[in-house]
């Protein structure tokens, strides 16, 4: 059903006539929602609890052609734009206030080549919709470890899962991409095809185009793997951390794994007595036979005494759901930041065993993720993600519940983050960062050598910088 028009403004501030908005409704087989219809509100929100957006109209498309007419009507009518995934962008990049928001979240069909152990995977789709269709055929593909999370902006920007060190991130697993442009042109982009696009949507964000289909390769995993997490009793924290950074240095590829300092969450799937203990969580999979897993993670789960150890051989898909009762859809305000670590000495431990110490949400995660393996067998300049060294990612995943502690809450964690950029080289991982403010230049730093070049990329397929809502390159010719 059509919705009924209603006036909107462009970025100039100007109304667009009625007769220009009939005609793109004539050529949109989705739905055109306007801040009347009383589905606006349910549709302008993300993940993040703190964004509120309040876009001019939002299209949210059905295929290709809904994304062209979108494209079209926005750049025809001096609209500003947003894309809408999965909507998990923390700093709440798909929505803003008087666009259009060109939303995908109706484009989620996944359709798999066993034979090719291929996926095609429409620009819209969640990790749930990847996971049901290739777990089916014993097959995955690396992607985000909540499943509502969006495959576009995690692919477009990198790709953290559970098997990252076994097949490096989203992006190293993508073999082409459909875009359509700012000037409303259909491309494919490969290796053979537009390679200099391809090059620069494997980490470069959402700058370049809205990408309508990703095809990926797949790897054989599961149905079941072995999963470790166990939770330590925060007094244990220096310990446990100091074990896991060790034993990440010899672990096998097969192995990723992260080290947590959280709190049980208040949830009937953990002991009543313990919810809101602050823990250190050290928890991981193995990509590969289960009981070869549990073998060779046992170290893992004998650090110290766990207060709870959960670990054992689970679904691959149901360890691709097990955090999702904790970071659900708009129950959290959330600021999070992250930085690249080389290297996490006696020093740094004890720093952010300290600054967790002063956490006061037991909804906090700060987390570091250990990283290298096939990530790092990848040049830096193959793709734009740009430098790959990093042995560890910190990231402060700041998540409270009352508006009220808003500020303190950003606040402490600018805080942290400034002083752990003294350690780093000041890369930061833009899928986790809910703003661009910082003491350097965040995008130079983050892109390196490949900074450049990204420009140049951004100058030819987006001269005019349509596409902006994100960690922003502009055109350089
Ligand atoms: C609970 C939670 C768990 C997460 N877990 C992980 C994880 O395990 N690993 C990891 O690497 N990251 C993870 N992330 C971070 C995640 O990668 C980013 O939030 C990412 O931006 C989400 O993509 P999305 O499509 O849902 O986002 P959206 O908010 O929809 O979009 C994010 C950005 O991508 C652009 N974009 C969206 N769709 C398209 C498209 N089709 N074409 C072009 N541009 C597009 C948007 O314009 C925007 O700039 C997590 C985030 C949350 C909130």
């Amino acid at each position: 059903m059509k919705s009924t028009l209603h006036a909107i403004s462009n970025s100039l501030g100007v109304e667009i006539p009625e007769a220009t908005i009939e005609n793109f409704q004539a050529n949109f087989k989705g739905k055109l929602i306007f801040r009347d219809d009383k589905d606006y509100d349910t549709s302008r929100l993300v993940w993040n609890k703190m964004i509120d957006k309040y876009p001019a109209l939002i299209a949210q498309c059905t295929g290709v052609a809904d994304i062209i007419s979108a494209v079209n009507f926005a750049r025809e009518n001096n609209m500003s734009v947003s894309v809408r995934g999965g909507g998990h962008n923390v700093a709440g990049n798909a929505v803003g206030d008087g666009v259009l928001t060109i939303d995908l979240s109706n484009m989620r069909s996944v359709r798999v080549d066993p034979v090719r152990k291929t996926a095609n995977v429409q620009g819209g789709a969640t990790w749930l919709d990847v996971d049901h269709e290739t777990q089916a055929f014993g097959l995955a593909c690396p992607g985000g470890v909540v499943s509502e999370t969006g495959v576009a902006g995690l692919t477009l920007g990198g790709g953290l899962s559970w098997m990252r060190r076994k097949v490096g991130m989203s992006i190293d697993n993508l073999i082409g991409a459909d875009v359509v442009l700012a000037n409303g042109n259909f491309v494919h982009a490969s290796e053979n095809e537009n390679a200099d696009l391809f090059w620069a949507l494997r980490g470069g964000g959402g700058n370049f185009g809205i990408v309508s289909n990703f095809e990926f390769k797949l790897t054989d995993l599961g149905p079941n793997v072995f999963f470790t997490a166990c939770m330590y009793p925060r007094k244990e924290a220096e310990k446990v951390l100091s074990y896991w950074v060790n034993y990440t240095k010899n672990a096998p590829d097969n192995i990723t794994s992260d080290c947590i300092l959280w709190a049980v969450p208040e949830h009937p799937n953990f002991p009543e007595e313990l919810h809101n203990h602050k823990v250190i969580v050290v928890a991981g999979m193995y990509a590969g036979k289960p009981e070869e897993g549990e073998r060779m993670m046992q170290p893992l789960r004998e650090i110290a005494t766990p207060l709870l150890d959960m670990s054992n051989v689970y679904p691959y898909k149901m360890i691709q759901q097990m955090f999702d009762p904790f970071l659900e859809k708009q129950k959290l305000n959330s600021f999070w930041k992250c930085i690249y670590l080389d290297e996490l000495n006696d020093q740094l431990q004890m720093r952010v065993i300290k600054r967790a110490a002063e956490v006061q949400n037991p909804q906090s995660l700060i987390s570091i993720r250990n990283l290298q393996g096939a990530i790092s067998r990848v040049g830096s300049e193959e793709t734009a993600f740009g430098d790959r060294s990093a042995r560890f990612l910190l990231s402060i995943d700041t998540m409270w519940l009352n508006d009220a502690d808003n500020e303190r809450n950003i606040n402490w964690t600018r805080d942290f983050f400034n002083e752990m950029q003294g350690f780093s080289q000041g890369k930061v991982y833009f899928n986790f960062n809910s703003d661009m403010s910082s003491p350097s230049d965040i995008l130079k730093d983050s892109f390196g050598n490949n900074f450049q070049r990204l420009s140049a990329v951004k100058a030819k397929y987006d001269p005019n910088n349509f596409f902006n809502l994100n960690a922003n390159i502009k055109p350089v010719k």
